[in-house]
Order: C-alpha cells, then sequence, then structure tokens
C-alpha cells in the first residue's frame, strides 16, 4: 500500500490510513532520540492496527544537518514539505550563534503561522516533588505570536526609548515620574483575533478529546486591557454557536446548577470554563493540583506555567510538546540538543516518543498514541529507566534499571 500525504480544508485533516509524515533528526541527541522514537510508534501503529494504517517516514532537514548538506540551517524546501505534509516531528535544533535566524522552532512557528504551542504535562511513574504526581494531568495551551514576545523593546538611553518616553508623556498624557528618562520600555500587545484563535482552538481541542475544565490563565487584575482582555475575549469566545449548551462557565454553573457539574452534565455540558489570576494559579496547581486540567494562557504565562507544571512530574525529560496552527503541527522535544550526550544512546528519548504519541492522537490513531503512554507507563512501573530516570528514583529511595535510549524504547514496546 503506498504512502499518502495529509489533506487539509478549512482546518480540518483528512489523514490516509497510510501516511507520510516528515521528521527532522535534529542536532545533538536527536541521532539518539529520532530512531527510538521511530522504533516506539511503528511498533504501537503495527499493534494497534495489525498492517490497516502505517506511517512512511520522510526525512527533511533543519539544524546543522541541513546545512552540511543544503548548506543553509532552514531550508526552504523544508518549510515547504511541511507545509505540504501539513504535520511534522522535529528533534531539537541548536540555535545558529551569530547573524540570520534567531532561533531555528521560533522560525518554523512564523513561517506556518503556529500560534498555538500545546505541552501535555503528565505523570507516568518518574520521579517527582510532590506527593500525589498523579494528579497532574494538564495540557497547558500558551499562544504563540503575541504579547511581549513580539520583540519591541528599547534600551534605555537610547535615542528611540526618549522618542517613545516623550510621545507617552506629551501626547497621551503619562506623568514622568511613572516614566522616569532612565527607563527601558517593552510593548505587550494582546490581539483580539490572536488570542480568540487560540482559545478557540484550545477549547476545540478540550471538548474533542473529552476533558472536564478549560481554565483562562491571566493577570488581567492588573494588566487590564492585554491579560484582563485575554480572559474577556476568552469568555467570548465559549459563547459563540459552537460552544452553546457544550461549555458551560463557572459563573452559569453556579447559578444553573449550584456548582454541581454532574448536573449541568446531565443537560449536555461537557467542558467547564473558569479563569485564575496568575500567581494564583501557580499555588494552585501545588494545593489543588487535580482541580486543574487544559490550561489556556498567553504568551509569557504559558512558558512560565509549563515549566512550572513540568517540574510537578520531574521535570522537562518526559514533556512533549507541539506547535500548531490551522492544520499545520510541528510536533517535538521541548528539551534541547544536550550535545555533552550526542551520538552516545544515552538520554531519555521519552519527550520525544510522547510528543509523537499527541501527533498520534493529533491524527485521530488514539488507539496507537495509548498503547504508547500505556507501554511508557508500565515500563517506568517496572523501574526501567534511562540515567536521568533512574537518578530521580534515586533520590526517593528507590532502585531502578537503568538502560540505554535505545534499549528504553525496546523496553516500551515489549511493555505495550
Ligand atoms: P538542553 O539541551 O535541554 O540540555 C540541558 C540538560 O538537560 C542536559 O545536560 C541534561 O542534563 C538534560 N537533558 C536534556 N535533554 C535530555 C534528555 N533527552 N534526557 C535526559 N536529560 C536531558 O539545554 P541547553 O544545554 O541549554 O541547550 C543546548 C542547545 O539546545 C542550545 O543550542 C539551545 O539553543 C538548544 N535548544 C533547542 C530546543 C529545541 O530545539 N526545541 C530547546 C531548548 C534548547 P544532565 O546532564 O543534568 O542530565
Amino acid at each position: 500500500m503506498s504512502a499518502e500525504k495529509i489533506g487539509i480544508q478549512d482546518g480540518q485533516l483528512s489523514v490516509p490510513d497510510h501516511v507520510r509524515i516528515p521528521y527532522i533528526e535534529g542536532d545533538g541527541v536527536g541521532v539518539d532520540i529520532t530512531p527510538a522514537m521511530q522504533l516506539v510508534v511503528e511498533a504501537a501503529v503495527s499493534k494497534a492496527y495489525d498492517g490497516s494504517r502505517s506511517i512512511e517516514w520522510v526525512e527533511i532537514f533543519a539544524g546543522e544537518k541541513a546545512k552540511e548538506k543544503l548548506g543553509e540551517y532552514l531550508p526552504q524546501e523544508t518549510l515547504a514539505a511541511i507545509r505540504e505534509h501539513v504535520v511534522a516531528i522535529k528533534g531539537p535544533l541548536t540555535t545558529p550563534v551569530g547573524g540570520g535566524i534567531r532561533s531555528l522552532n521560533v522560525a518554523i512557528r512564523q513561517a506556518l503561522d503556529l500560534y498555538s504551542c500545546v505541552r501535555p504535562v503528565k505523570w507516568y511513574g518518574q520521579g517527582s516533588p510532590i506527593k500525589r504526581p498523579e494528579l497532574v494531568d494538564y495540557v497547558i495551551w500558551r499562544e504563540n505570536t503575541d504579547d511581549v514576545y513580539i520583540g519591541i523593546e528599547w534600551p534605555s538611553d537610547s535615542n528611540e526609548v526618549l522618542k517613545v518616553l516623550n510621545f507617552l508623556r506629551n501626547e497621551m498624557g503619562v506623568p514622568p515620574e511613572k516614566l522616569p528618562s532612565d527607563c527601558s520600555v517593552g510593548i505587550k500587545p494582546a490581539s483580539e483575533y490572536k488570542s480568540k484563535r487560540h482559545i478557540r482552538k484550545a477549547l476545540r481541542w478540550a471538548l474533542d478529546n473529552g476533558r472536564r475544565v478549560a481554565t483562562l490563565m491571566h493577570k488581567g487584575n492588573i494588566q487590564k486591557f492585554t491579560e484582563g482582555y485575554f480572559a474577556r475575549w476568552g469568555y467570548e469566545v465559549a459563547e459563540e454557536p459552537e460552544f452553546a449548551g457544550l461549555v458551560i462557565t463557572e459563573g452559569e454553573l453556579q447559578e444553573r446548577y449550584k456548582g454541581d457539574m454532574e448536573q449541568a452534565k446531565a443537560d449536555g455540558y461537557k467542558l467547564l470554563l473558569n479563569d485564575r489570576i496568575a500567581d494564583n494559579m501557580f499555588q494552585q496547581i501545588l494545593t489543588r493540583t487535580g482541580d486543574y486540567d487544559v490550561i489556556i494562557t498567553m504568551n509569557l504565562n504559558g512558558d512560565y506555567i509549563s515549566d512550572a507544571a513540568a517540574g510537578l512530574v520531574g521535570g522537562l525529560g518526559l514533556a512533549p510538546g507541539a506547535n500548531i496552527g490551522d492544520g499545520y503541527a510541528v510536533f517535538e522535544a521541548t528539551h534541547g540538543t544536550a550535545p555533552k550526550y550526542a551520538g552516545k544512546d544515552k538520554v531519555n528519548p521519552g519527550s520525544l516518543i510522547l510528543s509523537a504519541a499527541f501527533m498520534l492522537s493529533y491524527l485521530g490513531w488514539r488507539e496507537a498514541a495509548a498503547l504508547i503512554e500505556e507501554g511508557l507507563r508500565r515500563t517506568l512501573a517496572d523501574r526501567i529507566g534511562t540515567y536521568d530516570l533512574v537518578r530521580e528514583w534515586k533520590k526517593e529511595g528507590m532502585e531502578g534499571q537503568e538502560v540505554s535510549c535505545l534499549a528504553f524504547a525496546r523496553a516500551i514496546v515489549a511493555h505495550m
């Protein structure tokens, strides 16, 4: 059976049973973790579908391998191949030092307008600093294109900042004591369009994936027209016709059902939408860990909360990620290239393997995704892991069997 490309129309995917998926091996430990990921994915797909579905990998190039083979870090044909195939998976990429591209990852996101960064955070049996890590099962949706990350800022004492300060004082009436002359100034935009498309996508995903709660995390008590409007736009999205009768806000739940979600569910509601102030959110994930589920937020908060939540389940070692736009999606390991371990068959391939599982569920191949997660859970339950996992278990007084990167992937397959 010859493999075909994924099709896309109005942001909806049509996924053939035998599908071509492009992959970027990645720099540094990419050579170790990418084959390990492919081994696990192929085994899961074969076990779940017994040949009626399959993946054909197509290698595309970015990073150092692309520079060597094609003379540039991010060739146009790589971006074209991702566009053409709609979904891709990538290992970590070195950020080239000096000149040209600021970050290859950012360049890929911008070229394909991958406006949501999605980070599932879940406990599979790895060492954790909290007592009940099994309560952690979050999917964090971080807006990718807005907020302070757009990089418009001026250093103190520059001619530019003086112009901006003068404008703000003279034209906008900002009192000088708020803006002393030694200020650096940065701009934080919050766009209604960008916020709403991100929130809409997250809510749709939450419904499609049977999640319980979606929380808008924001700092709207202080930054009223940026963070505050993000939350307000979130509630406006929830009122759009496609969510009517499916998404219920915390206020409505109190008013109509005295806070009883079970009763609301009996009337057809599927998802509770609430909001939390960002600083409280950091407390809540520690003190009321199990209350949260899908967390939808702007760019900077999303950056912070993704790592903080990953910390609850032992750090970034098993943290998958994806950048998603209108159908287009690139799944990736969230850690870097860890150059000192490159080619040593030592590091943990779990982040990329779980990213691949997330990719399979994005394609609708949930059975294969579930097999990977189950295989990983059982492998960790048998205390088999790469050096980093064993190191964390030791801290908790548990012995583990240390295996190589590839052996860990094989163990996951054996435990499926
Ligand atoms: P890093 O590559 O993530 O490595 C930092 C440390 O994290 C490693 O020394 C190792 O710690 C641990 N680690 C990372 N991946 C691991 C894995 N798979 N299994 C076990 N442990 C792992 O961060 P970095 O050294 O700051 O960055 C190196 C390069 O990667 C830079 O060029 C950076 O720009 C790039 N980067 C790329 C991406 C991306 O492509 N998405 C993301 C981040 C950074 P121990 O030695 O303590 O075990």
